[in-house]
């Protein structure tokens, strides 16, 4: 294709072959399953046929070893041999009948993403010949080679060896893809002096923390049939779906996930005509593949629909325990990944991959659920507010108990979420502030600011609750419908929803952190009933109990806000209240290893305290390696593809100006001429200026100090070089843009 002025088109040709491309794709339509009569099966006659999961188990061990795999299961604790090795013979079984050739120890390193190393069955025999054999020491452990993977400083490359251990608590499944079937085994990771190399092992400990002061609580308010208490997540997946053409053809999108250039497109999404709009075929056909892809995995997958921006989306499953919830995001990442690719789309799962458009998150909806020897409440979710008076007190104590862990653990929340994509849209005006607060809703804040303020006659706390009108609480929620989309950490109606994760976060570590957080708070609830004469006898309606409640509601007032998260007064509110607004992540991250979150971890029996530093480590490494590629790779698009196209134009334009000038014509191309100079001239002064910010991070060795360069100097002068940039491509001749526009990448599919 040849372009503008006799030159070869620039770059641009690739923009346009993209278009040309794109305008002939047809949806692709997926093959379903079907039985043999060739009717299309219900969801529920294929879900979950890739899982060996608790049924299949049932069915395939003996009657003994499952009931005491599950207890095992259950308490957490080590299994015996010969269970691990019945279960060894019926995978295997299982999984060879469908096709598996190999299997892995899947994990997820502390780099976000899982790692996994493939195994054949095979083992020799005589004869040069080869058997399938699966025994109960390949299935409990491997031993991977730790020393590509980060640790923080924990592990030095000669003690290189970290192990790879089963999680029986998360069921095996097998990964389809190309034709190549892998029986996938959930495990940990860890060194072999036993710290956690990896994202599950915390979040393991910590269930187990929450679940011990829970119980403990519950206990001493009379509630002895619980035997355990489960975090329970539901995970909300946003994301930007791209036609393939347009990502392949950016450099900043295929290495970094986001746009480092680009202007605003004419329309964005002021027409609000995006959300839950209706969803493009092609988008639908790519969503119903990887739905069916997910269900055979057992992911229950509810929702889909269109989000706020042009070309964003969401999906989200039907909440499960935060344990195989965080597996399932996990795989629902990889999945959405690839089946895009089948569609011809990237899907973006960076937070904010194009500047001035929203950007993604990943609200983790997390509650704890009862497990009870009495059935009458097993299985009840400690943040529904009950039927009875004595169920709206322990719904209360939960309450309380989440208040004071959020608001003695704000820091450690806000380091829990930090990472460089998320820097770009916490406190954006579309997403929750960098500042951690509660919101509640007007009912249980009114609730709250009663206790508080004691407008109840009564001190009896069953009294309270009838007065209250906490008794109506559960039907008066349902029709509660006020939202507040702009707080970090909202109650909604039964649980709370976690706003601020980012969309490409593993969240094991942000609910490692909440689970951690909310142990605290209760351990210091049952603390101070126990201080105030609280016993297991004691009635709940009892005085000391309110005292308590009352008393945690006022030191926690700080952390709750009602009002609007985006605005500048609350900015200037939360700092008269002390509450900190920890913009960038170098900061952020820093809470992670202050004294107060090193004691709940290590209290708590959650992280070491080297495991914490460690994990202070590996984020800010990768932060700073993130901004490290980001400018390298924006350096060298403006030194390779822009500025050869502003140079080629302006000669271009020189060239005909000269010409009529010698035609003794007047130029009219002289007010372009000078408009392209001005801005070239400023683009090269905001490059020098970036290529200078960036030299003296890199020189600087301290680790902690050249992150905050990253986050300050450097981001800003790559804002600024932006700018110019976003300035050319507005007057620059479109044939000469080497970049897919925002116009094109968000709007054509
Ligand atoms: P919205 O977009 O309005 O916030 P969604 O329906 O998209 O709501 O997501 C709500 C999520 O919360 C779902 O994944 C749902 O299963 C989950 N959820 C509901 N109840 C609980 C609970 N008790 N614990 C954890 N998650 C829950
Ligand atoms: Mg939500």
């Amino acid at each position: 294709m040849s372009g503008f002025g006799g030159f070869p088109s620039l770059g641009a040709s690739m923009r346009y072959q993209a278009i040309l491309e794109i305008n002939n794709r047809t949806p692709k339509r997926y093959d379903p399953s079907r039985d043999e009569s060739g009717k299309r099966l219900k969801i529920s006659e294929f879900y979950g046929q890739n899982v060996f999961d608790l049924r299949k188990m049932q069915e395939k061990l003996p009657k003994d070893t499952y009931k005491r795999l599950l207890s095992a299961i259950e308490s957490g604790e080590k299994l015996d041999s010969d269970i691990a090795s019945s279960v060894a013979k019926c995978v295997k079984e299982w999984a060879l009948a469908k096709g598996v050739t190999h299997y892995t120890h899947w994990f997820q390193p502390l780099t976000g993403l899982t790692a996994e190393k493939h195994d054949a069955f095979i083992t020799p025999e005589e004869n040069q010949k080869v058997i399938e054999k699966f025994s109960e020491s390949q299935l409990v452990q491997s031993e991977p080679d730790a020393s590509s993977f980060p640790s923080g400083g924990m592990r030095t490359t000669f003690e290189a060896r970290g192990y790879a251990a089963w999680d029986p608590s998360s069921p095996m499944f097998i990964m389809d893809g190309a034709g190549s079937k892998t029986l996938c085994i959930p495990s940990v990771f860890i060194s072999y002096h036993g710290q956690a190399l990896d994202e599950k092992t915390a979040l393991l400990r910590s269930t187990a923390a929450l679940s011990k002061q829970a119980c403990e609580l519950l206990n001493l308010i009379g509630e002895k049939s619980v035997l355990r208490v489960i975090p329970t997540l539901g995970i909300e997946q946003e994301y930007f779906l791209i036609d393939r053409a347009f990502s392949n053809s950016r450099p900043d999108l295929v290495m970094t996930g986001r746009t480092l250039l680009g202007g605003q497109p004419p329309k964005g999404q002021q027409l609000e005509d995006h959300y839950f709009g209706s969803i493009p075929s092609r988008v639908l056909a790519f969503m119903s593949e990887m739905e069916y892809e997910l269900y055979k995995l057992g992911v229950p997958i509810k929702t889909r629909h269109n989000e706020v921006a042009p070309s964003q989306f969401e999906c989200a499953p039907v909440f499960e325990e935060a344990n195989i919830a965080t597996d399932h995001n996990q795989i629902v990442m990889e999945v959405l990944k690839k089946v895009a690719q089948r569609h011809n789309f990237q899907a973006l799962l960076h937070e904010k991959p194009f500047a001035g458009i929203n950007g993604s998150g990943k609200h983790n909806n997390w509650s704890m659920s009862l497990s009870a020897s009495d059935p009458s409440i097993d299985g009840e979710n400690l943040l529904e507010p009950g039927k009875t008076p004595h169920e709206n007190v322990r719904f209360l104590l939960v309450l309380c108990s989440i208040l004071k862990g959020v608001h003695k653990h704000a820091g450690m929340l806000r380091a829990s979420i930090a990472s460089s994509g998320n820097d770009h849209r916490l406190g954006a005006n579309e997403a929750p502030p960098a500042i951690i607060s509660v919101f509640l809703g007007n009912m249980l804040s009114r609730i709250c600011d009663e206790i508080e303020t004691k407008q109840v006659s009564s001190k009896n706390a069953d009294k309270v609750v009838m007065e209250l009108g906490l008794s109506h609480l559960p039907s008066l929620m349902q029709d509660n419908t006020d939202r507040n989309r702009t707080s970090p950490f909202a109650f909604t109606g039964n649980k709370f929803e976690f706003r601020a994760v980012g969309s490409s976060a593993n969240t094991a570590f942000p609910v490692t952190c909440l689970n951690t957080a909310v142990a605290d708070g209760m351990k210091e609830v049952t603390a101070r009933l126990k201080a105030a004469g609280v016993t297991p006898g004691t009635q709940t309606s009892s005085e000391k109990i309110f005292d308590v409640i009352r008393e945690i509601i006022k030191e926690t007032k700080a952390i709750r806000f009602e009002g609007n998260g985006y605005s500048d007064e609350w900015v200037k509110e939360a700092e008269k209240r002390g509450l900190q607004n920890l913009r960038k992540s170098p900061e952020a991250m820093r809470e992670i290893v202050s004294a107060v979150s090193i004691k709940a971890l290590t209290d708590h029996k959650v992280l070491s305290e080297e495991e914490v530093h460690s994990r202070f480590n590996v984020r800010l490494e990768r932060y700073i390696k993130n901004l490290q590629i980001e400018v390298d790779c924006m350096k060298s698009m403006v030194n390779t593809q822009i500025l050869p196209a502003c140079l080629l134009y302006h000669g271009a334009l020189s060239q005909a100006a000269a010409n009529a000038k010698a035609a003794g014509l007047e130029a009219p191309q002289t007010a372009a001429l000078k408009q392209l100079t001005d801005l070239i001239t400023r683009g090269q002064t905001k490059f020098a200026d970036l290529q200078r910010a960036s030299k003296t991070a890199e020189d600087t060795h301290d680790e902690y100090k050249k992150a905050e360069l990253y986050a300050t100097s450097v981001s800003t002068a790559m804002v600024e070089l932006r700018t110019v940039i976003d300035e050319i491509e507005a007057v620059m001749i479109d044939d000469a843009w080497p970049l897919a526009k925002y116009r094109e990448m968000l709007f054509i599919s």
